[in-house]
């Protein structure tokens, strides 16, 4: 059956012709960057968004540049880090100055870190 052969060849090459299509058509996103200039949000200074820190943007999903240079950046997240708040008291042991992160309560007996060490040396050996 000459007539049913040929038309089986003719479907297979429209099917691989698609498949050819899709391939080029994913190919959109470049695969080069460049460093670029930017200027800074908070301080105006320029910085620079190197092209390993766009890639990297880029793997992430990140839409938009950076606003802010490093340090302002660096600035931001460490403000944002809520602060851990010390109390001073004198120390038990020695009089100095004893820095704790609780509010001291009466009666009870507040050491610097210095001696809060050696006690606890002193005790573990
Ligand atoms: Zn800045
Ligand atoms: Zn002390």
């Amino acid at each position: 059956m000459p007539y049913s052969l040929k038309k089986s060849v003719e479907h297979k090459g429209t099917v691989q012709f698609r498949i050819r299509a899709n391939k080029t058509k994913t190919r959109e996103v470049p695969d080069m960057y460049e460093d670029k200039t930017l200027i800074c949000k908070d301080c105006g200074n320029e910085f620079v968004f190197t092209a390993g820190e766009q890639e990297f943007y880029a793997e992430k999903g990140f839409q938009n540049e950076p606003q802010r240079c490093k340090a302002c950046r660096v600035a931001r997240k460490n403000a944002a880090k809520p602060e851990r708040e010390f109390f001073i008291a004198t120390c038990a042991k020695c009089g100095g100055e004893a820095k704790v992160p609780f509010r001291p309560t009466e009666g009870r007996d507040v050491y610097c870190s210095n001696c809060f060490a050696q006690m606890k040396e002193e005790q573990d050996g």
